[in-house]
């Protein structure tokens, strides 16, 4: 599917309401679902535990750990669970923004897209892959390119619904750029509709957050065409 079906294909989510919350801390429909003994291991008790429950389920399912090329498996599992693929559990790798004066009075929409992102779907642990395209007006202050990558990635690197995934980084950007005007739309691979289930490998599926100026119709338009331009 193109970009320009999947974007006809989007899913809106009712953008964030600051008043639903009353203080950032509060647990929101939006926020991942977290025990509250969250982080009282350390990642180094977290890796040793998970790669004892690893080679459990690997000894299960019947394989032979003592064979060389599975040995290894269980720690390296534990290692890309706690230090790679969901290290956005953990709020110490949030990254941090700078932010830039925005000197040139740059009152446009900016626009990054084809930011690529990897994630795991909570429901079976298996990838979901695709595109984050975002945009801001800026309330007076810029951020880094760079940063908006960190922030996509961050918010990816969880056990994650693609809707939650979308409206985590809409926030994030919100709270960081300080203005309500951004916009996420995401398109996605879940492997987990490819490989197994209905075995559908070629649909994809949109999601969307609008807030601000882009609940503008033609604000909204400007981004999606501009979005859905030839690269
Ligand atoms: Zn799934």
């Amino acid at each position: 599917m193109s970009s320009k079906e999947a974007a006809a294909k989007i899913r809106p989510i009712k953008p964030f309401d600051p008043s639903d919350l009353d203080e950032e801390h509060i647990l929101t429909s939006w926020d991942t679902p977290m025990r509250t003994d969250a982080f009282e291991l350390s990642d180094d008790e977290k890796i040793d535990k998970i790669e004892k429950h690893f080679r459990d389920i690997m000894i299960t399912l019947g394989l032979d750990l003592t064979d060389d090329s599975l040995s290894g498996t269980p720690r390296r599992v534990a290692k890309m669970f706690v230090k790679e693929v969901f290290s956005g559990l953990n709020p110490k790798n949030r990254p941090i923004a700078r932010l830039f004066e925005n000197k040139y009075n740059y009152d446009q929409m900016l626009v990054e897209k084809d930011i690529t992102f990897y994630s795991h779907c909570e429901h079976h642990f298996v990838p979901i892959y695709g595109k984050a395209h975002v945009a801001y007006f800026s309330g007076g202050k810029v951020i880094g390119l760079s940063k908006i990558n960190r922030i996509v990635q961050y918010y990816a690197k969880r056990p994650q619904v693609q809707e939650r995934l979308t409206v985590q980084i809409g926030r994030e950007l919100e709270r960081v750029l300080h203005t309500e005007s951004v916009a996420v739309v995401m398109d996605a691979n879940h492997m987990c509709v490819a490989s197994r289930g209905v075995g559908d490998t070629n649909s994809k599926t949109g999601t969307a957050y609008f807030n601000g100026k882009f609940k503008d119709e033609n604000v909204k338009r400007e981004f999606l065409n501009y979005i859905n331009a030839s690269k």
